[in-house]
Parts: C-alpha cells; sequence; structure tokens
C-alpha cells in the first residue's frame, strides 16, 4: 500500500498529541511526536550549558546522538545512547526545547529524521512545521487550535496526572511565551498551510476531533 502521510500543527496544548495518537491507533499506522525531537536538543542544552548560538550548537551537535526508535510501535528518544523519553516531559525542559528549537541549525538537524520517517511508514506526524516545511506535500492537513485557557487547564491536568507539582499561572505563561517565540521565529514559524484545514477543539474532545479527521480523511 501506498505510503501517506497526516500533518497536524497547532500552537502547544492544542490537543495535537492526543490526537495524533487516536489516529495512528484507528489507521494502524506510525505516530511520530516531533515535538520530542526539539525537547531531546532542549535535554542536552539544559544539561550542557549551551548558549543560544547557531554556531556554537551547530558545533555542539555534531557530536550529539540523537535517536528515535520505535518499540512495539512505541517512539522512544535516545540522547548519547540514554533512553530519555521520560526525561524530555519535565516541565523545565519545554522551555529549553523551544528556545532551541528557533535555531537554523537544529531545524535543519531534526528536518532529515523527521522526513525518513514519514518517507518509510505512512505516519501521522505532529509538530508547529509539518504541512509548511517538513512535509509540504502531505496527503492530510491540519491545524489545532484552542484558546489558551483551555490549552493552560489541559497542560494542568495532564502533569497533575502524572502526579508532579504544577502551578496553572506558569504553565499558562510557559505556553504564552512558547507559542509567541514559535510564531515569530525566522526559520518555519508556526503557522497553518495554506491548504490545511483548521480546527478549533475549544468545545471538542479529542476523540472527537479524531472523528471529524477522519471523516475528512474517507472523503
Ligand atoms: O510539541 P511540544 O510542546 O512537545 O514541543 C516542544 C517545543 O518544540 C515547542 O515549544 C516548539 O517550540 C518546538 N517544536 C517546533 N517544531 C515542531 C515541534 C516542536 O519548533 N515541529
Amino acid at each position: 500500500m501506498k505510503v501517506y502521510n497526516i500533518a497536524i500543527d497547532g500552537p502547544s496544548g492544542a490537543g495535537k498529541s492526543t490526537v495524533a495518537k487516536l489516529l495512528a491507533e484507528k489507521l494502524g499506522i506510525m505516530y511520530l511526536d516531533t515535538g520530542a525531537l526539539y525537547r531531546t536538543v532542549g535535554l542536552k542544552a539544559m544539561r550542557s550549558g549551551w548558549h543560544e548560538d547557531n554556531d556554537f550548537v551547530s558545533g555542539a551537535l555534531a557530536s550529539t546522538d540523537i535517536k528515535v526508535k520505535f518499540e512495539n510501535g512505541v517512539q522512544r528518544m535516545y540522547l548519547d545512547g540514554e533512553d530519555v523519553t521520560e526525561a524530555i516531559r519535565l516541565p523545565g525542559v519545554s522551555d529549553y526545547g523551544s528556545r532551541f528549537s528557533a535555531l537554523p541549525c537544529v531545524r535543519s538537524a531534526l528536518l532529515g529524521l523527521q522526513r525518513k520517517a514519514a518517507e518509510e511508514n505512512s505516519s501521522v506526524l505532529d509538530g508547529r512545521d509539518i504541512g509548511t516545511c517538513v512535509l509540504p506535500d502531505a496527503e492530510y492537513k491540519f491545524f489545532l487550535t484552542a484558546s489558551v485557557d483551555n490549552r493552560a487547564h489541559r497542560r494542568y491536568n495532564e502533569l497533575k496526572a502524572k502526579g508532579l507539582d504544577v502551578n496553572y499561572d506558569e504553565i499558562k505563561a510557559d505556553i504564552t511565551a512558547r507559542d509567541e517565540r514559535d510564531i515569530n521565529r525566522m526559520v518555519s514559524p508556526l503557522r497553518k498551510a495554506d491548504d490545511a484545514v483548521e480546527i478549533n477543539s475549544d468545545y471538542m474532545t479529542a476523540e472527537e476531533v479524531a472523528k471529524r479527521i477522519m471523516a475528512f480523511i474517507k472523503k
């Protein structure tokens, strides 16, 4: 069967990953969480005290080993041989991932990994620039949005459920800062592809969003 890809972009906390997982399950295809790649770079930057300079980071990345592996269909991230799948979810890492993702050398270093994964298997990819830059020819493109309050509440509940001690106002501030950076960066900013279908998920569950996307795909 021909390989096909579904691109889901949108701001932080819009429900992209939950919807992408549901779709991958329903369609029996792979799910690639591209934010996990940027978070892995962020974790390295945080641990190693990198500064946000493109030439410096370009050199440092040359001796950094980032791998995506699928174990029983589940994505795991490896940094210099260490499984960091859980470590990249800790709150401080998202800020580093967001800041370093604005550097051109980081974006070009991760582009090949994303395209290769999508070329090899039919996949759902979620991120910020999948429909515009990573896979401009993806068969299906969606752009998920929701109000900043809803997105912050969702992220808060998600982290709480993991047993983390989190503060709602801090989460909302983090999401707002990350969106602003993603929208205003020079290389592959967050924006809806012209041919993407926009879905506002403010009054919809993830299951409902996935159903709507399935309906588009079937059409
Ligand atoms: O999606 P997630 O919140 O895990 O992504 C972490 C950070 O990585 C985002 O805040 C964003 O700045 C960056 N990112 C990106 N492009 C992508 C995916 C994530 O710039 N395709």
